[in-house]
């Protein structure tokens, strides 16, 4: 290419990258069903994200646990835009607000241990959006972030809640065997969780349903009335 060639297709290229940057970002979506808005994502994402957060608002409501505000949500390409760690999604409790990668960057990431090598793909990236606003909704409720054992098992036991029950159950069977139950509560604790999120997140939904009165459980456990253990 001659240099006047190569200048031209340069100017071109960045024209083509200048405008891209410029381009007006899709208007945020007003969740119809819960008090959110989300800004970023694709209809489909929008509409999964939005059902999520509907999911965990009926649940922990369903239970007298709300959060009395509206929560944001923005979609990324790319999460180390806001952290550090490999998370699809995180509720960042300083500025309020929910963080979620694209339903791509979920399926493109994930390790192969994680839900969305274990179901199907729109049911996970829904339930995860519960998860998270499991968290927005009780860390307003007062459940301090440094009780991770507790903050678990809401966003836990919400997420499952949001599955389909046929999944749920599958996915419950997969990860707690029978050998491991009923749930302890002891076995409930922040090592269990660190170690595997996932299966923490599944007894804490079995926990909750063997309960004879889940809510009362989960209110107590919200208030402080029951701590979870930090190791086994
Ligand atoms: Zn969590």
């Amino acid at each position: 290419m001659s240099p006047p060639a190569l200048r031209s297709a340069l100017a071109a290229t960045l024209l083509a990258v200048l405008l891209a940057a410029r381009a007006p970002a899709a208007a945020p979506l007003v969740c119809p069903d819960v008090e959110a808005t989300v800004y970023g994502g694709s209809e489909q994402e929008r509409s999964l994200i939005c059902a999520g957060l509907a999911d965990a608002a009926g649940f922990l409501a369903g239970c007298g646990i709300t959060r009395g505000a509206g929560l944001e949500v923005t979609v990324h390409q790319d999460m180390r835009e806001v952290c550090d760690t490999p998370a699809h999604a995180l509720y960042d409790r300083n500025r309020d607000r929910l963080e979620i990668a694209s339903l791509d960057t979920c399926l493109r990431t994930n390790t192969g241990h994680d839900l969305f090598a274990r179901i199907e793909a729109s049911a996970a990236y829904r339930s995860i959006a519960a998860h998270e606003a499991a968290h927005a909704i009780v860390s307003r409720a007062g459940v301090a972030p440094d009780r991770i054992a507790a903050q678990e098992y809401v966003a836990g036991a919400a997420q499952f809640a949001s599955l389909p029950t046929d999944t749920r159950e599958d996915l419950t069977t997969a990860l707690v065997p029978p050998r491991a139950r009923p749930v302890e509560l002891a076995a409930l604790n922040r090592f269990i969780y660190a170690m595997a999120p996932l299966r923490f997140a599944a007894m804490a939904s079995l926990h909750f349903e063997q309960q004879p009165d889940g809510c009362a459980f989960l209110q107590d456990l919200v208030a402080g009335d029951v701590r979870l253990r930090t190791m086994p």
